[in-house]
């Protein structure tokens, strides 16, 4: 009699809180889980480090995935310097959930989704039948404050883009906010650099941007960066004003929400 294939247990990390979080609420308590993570060879050098630290503290590798072995600018180059948008999302697609996918094989696999208790969202769910999805945050109750005491408690702490960014992902993400793009301006000059050369792929009426109705030179521009820094700033007043008696972690906490809210992205966390 054949014997039935062993279930594996598979946590995506994306270097960001909520995946980080779950790596170590069930660091002990699940011992084969796996980790990988999908590298879009993008990423910001804050994330590459964290998860370096995250494997650290594991004392297991984090396994990095590409879709055939290749990166961005591979997928990039295969769609004529199409840039993928919210509309035309391929780079999720390819660079994220096919590596997965691909990893995971046919395998039954229970895989471990960053979701937490406050939040109403499915996330990634896969149209493979072997792969499940588990939400051990949501399914415990835990909240953002949770996220934020168990990253505290296990001495990771935020990773180090959380100063000028609310996410993890690509540097040139085009869910970014239009602060964080200054971010990356003053945190990464060369990578905002980058991502301005992605831009000069087209021509004329051809030619891609990263931020709707604007090009990264119109906005890297002194004035347009100080508006940008001054709607910011009256964005954040108007939510102190209406948190003024919460706690400061409170009000940390709801900052990136509303950020992540706005920007209507948390997929790479698959
Ligand atoms: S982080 Fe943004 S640019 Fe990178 S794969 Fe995800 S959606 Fe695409």
């Amino acid at each position: 009699m054949m014997s039935e294939k062993r279930v594996r247990h598979i946590l995506s990390l994306s270097g960001g809180t909520d995946s980080t979080a779950i790596a170590i609420y069930l660091r002990d308590r699940i011992p084969d889980l796996e980790y990988v993570f999908c590298d879009t060879d993008k990423e910001l050098p804050e994330t590459y480090e964290y998860l370096d630290r995250v494997e650290a503290y594991l004392g297991r590798p984090i396994v990095r995935l590409k879709h055939d072995g290749r990166g961005f600018d591979h997928h990039l180059i295969l769609r004529r310097g199409y840039l993928p948008s919210p509309r035309m999302r391929w780079c999720t697609q390819q660079l994220k959930i096919k590596p997965y996918e691909r990893y995971v094989g046919d395998d039954p696999v229970l895989s471990y989704i960053g979701i937490r208790a406050d939040e109403d969202r499915q996330g990634y769910i896969s149209r493979k039948p072997n792969i499940t999805p588990v939400y051990p945050l949501k399914d415990d109750g835990l909240v953002k404050a949770d996220v934020f005491r168990l990253l505290e408690s296990s001495g990771l702490g935020l990773p180090r883009y959380y100063e000028w960014r609310s996410r993890s992902g690509c540097y040139f993400c085009f869910f970014q906010q239009r602060i964080e793009w200054v971010g990356l301006l003053e945190n990464h000059p060369e990578l905002f650099e980058a991502a301005k050369s992605y831009e000069r792929y087209g021509e004329g009426e051809n030619r891609f941007a990263w931020v709707e109705s604007e090009t990264l030179e119109e906005l890297e521009r002194p004035e347009r960066v100080a508006q940008i820094r001054a709607e910011h700033a009256r964005r954040m007043a108007r939510q102190e004003r209406a948190t003024a008696n919460r706690s400061l972690l409170d009000l940390f906490s709801d900052t990136i929400e509303a950020w992540q809210i706005e920007m209507g992205c948390t997929i790479c966390e698959i």
